[in-house]
């Protein structure tokens, strides 16, 4: 028996249990995949957003604003990489300037630090890349880039030293009521998963990205919103083309032009450069496939706002899904149901299930938002249970893998002294080490396929994709794990690497 159970391990769920852990309470994670960070966050623009975006005084709104203010302080003690490089939201041409002139005042009154107006010098003084079409920016110094990957595991990673519990694999497909024999309070929730195991808990902490809707309906009979998926494809370019630009930089919308939403282009925190993305309703259930239109108008627009980008540096693709919501609303005049667009997140305990808490329609800037959602709704827990005793032994450290690219080389000596697998370079491009692999594989949430290592230590991210690195790291974790090859996977089951005839 838990007191919480917390469905889904994205970047939400995650920072919900390491909120969670700092109290004495019983926690468990489950999650359908494979790996924490499966979906909604591990495919997005990994930028730390300054705010002006939001209407002023939604959750959204607030969220944002508290999650600058502990932002440094999460990433020093979970020792993930964040960057704070400031961003431009330009307009070419005068085209959709009014809309810089609204989020101007939307920033303002949301008190985003330093945000300005620039015009064409200044903007090509901070960005000299940019087309000299540039004719009026939106500047927000406090914009940063972060890691999703390495957020989110992070936080998970942190939250299980601290006692909460994960279970991977672990699909939920029906939740009720129970009352226990022997176990003399209130219902608790039985919460069914698809390998027929079953788990028992005092409060349900619905986190679960584009399938909210999907586990707040197998229990509440208030079904007042749905999830209606946007897909969003992007473009990664080669750390040679990384310093095209400097700051995030956005491109305004053409308000005459809806199928023109304007792109950005953004360094992330390896050094690569990010296109995208596009925007286009799909269903829960489509592949996060790319196609070629969507990846033309991304490299067109790349072009019109830096004109001198080298395409020819494309490393890969990839594509997510906004987990956008739409709320059914009573109309008062008619009493007909009525669909609207959620403009805000969902964070609220169920109507109807007590102890049911959703966490829904969380689209950008749900990464920025994370910590802060964390800390709102570790609150309406202890609020729920009445009093909770802290969990005195919390700790908030933990340490990343750790990256022998960027040690000097001192350290490296040293490192190596250590621990001689710190000698064996595996991936070429991205220069890790087979000791890399072995501490992304044997730490608590540590990596069992593929795509897990990779989203730890960047393995196969590099020019080459994985080609020279991908059967070497194979045949380390095979050793490792002591998984046969044949049946290692890349992320869920059904993707083994080696089918047999
Ligand atoms: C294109 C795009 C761009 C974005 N850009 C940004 C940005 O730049 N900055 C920013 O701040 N935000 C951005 N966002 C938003 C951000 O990525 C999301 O808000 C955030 O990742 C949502 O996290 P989550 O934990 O709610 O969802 P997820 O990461 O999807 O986690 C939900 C988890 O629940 C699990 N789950 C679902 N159903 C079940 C079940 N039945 N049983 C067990 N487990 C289940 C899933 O497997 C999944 O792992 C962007 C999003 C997209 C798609």
């Amino acid at each position: 028996m838990y007191d919480i159970c917390i469905i889904g391990a994205g970047v939400v769920g995650s920072f919900v249990a390491r909120e969670l852990s700092k109290y004495k309470l019983k926690v468990l994670i489950l999650e359908k995949n494979s790996d924490v960070c499966s979906e909604v966050s591990k495919a997005n623009s990994a930028i730390f957003h300054s705010g002006y975006n939001n209407k002023p005084k939604t959750i959204k709104a607030k969220y944002c604003t508290r999650a600058h203010e502990i932002i440094d302080e999460i990433c020093s003690d979970l020792d993930v990489e964040y960057k704070k490089i400031g961003s431009l939201l330009v307009s070419l041409n005068d085209i959709g300037k009014d809309s810089i002139y609204e989020k101007y005042k939307n920033g303002v009154k949301n008190k985003v630090p330093g945000i300005k107006i620039l015009e064409k010098k200044e903007i090509l003084e901070l960005e000299p890349n940019i087309s000299d079409q540039a004719t009026l920016a939106l500047y927000a110094p406090t914009t940063g880039v972060i890691n999703p990957f390495e957020m989110t595991i992070a936080a998970c990673e942190n939250a299980i030293e601290n006692g909460v519990s994960l279970k991977l694999n672990s699909e939920v497909i029906g939740i009720s009521k129970q009352k226990l024999k022997d176990f003399d309070s209130e219902a608790l929730f039985e919460i069914k998963c698809k390998d027929k195991s079953k788990y028992y808990s005092k409060i349900l902490i619905n986190c679960a990205g584009i399938h909210t809707d999907k586990i707040n309906n197998m229990i509440s009979n208030d079904k007042f919103f749905e999830v209606a998926p946007k897909k969003g494809e992007y473009i990664v370019l080669d750390k040679l083309e990384g310093e095209i630009v400097n700051n995030v930089v956005f491109m305004t919308k053409d308000p005459d032009d809806k199928k023109n939403r304007g792109i950005i282009v953004t360094p992330t925190t390896s050094g690569n450069i990010l296109l995208g993305p596009s925007a286009e309703d799909t269903k829960e259930n489509d592949s996060v496939f790319t196609t070629k239109e969507k990846l033309d108008f991304i490299q067109n627009s790349a072009k019109k706002i830096c004109p001198s980008i080298n395409l020819d540096n494309i490393i890969t693709y990839f594509a997510g899904f906004r987990p956008n919501a739409n709320l059914f609303i009573k109309n008062k005049d008619t009493g007909e149901i009525e669909k609207e667009k959620s403009k805000d997140f969902i964070v609220k305990q169920s109507s109807d299930v007590k102890g049911l808490i959703n966490v829904a329609g969380i689209k950008s800037p749900g990464l920025t938002c994370a910590p802060a959602i964390a800390e709102d709704v570790a609150n309406m827990v202890v609020e729920i249970l009445g009093q909770v005793e802290k969990n005195e032994s919390f700790n908030p450290k933990r340490k990343k893998v750790v990256k022998f690219k960027n040690l000097d080389e001192a350290s490296r000596n040293d490192l190596i002294k250590s621990n001689k697998s710190y000698r064996n370079i595996i991936c070429n491009c991205e220069m890790i080490t087979e000791g890399e692999i072995l501490d992304a594989i044997h730490r608590k949430c540590g990596a069992t396929t593929l795509d897990g290592l990779k989203k730890r230590t960047r393995i196969g991210m590099g020019r080459c994709q994985g080609n020279f690195c991908t059967l070497k790291a194979l045949e380390i974790m095979s050793r490792e794990l002591k998984i046969p090859i044949e049946k290692l996977q890349k992320s869920n089951q059904g993707s083994e690497f080696f089918v047999e005839e």
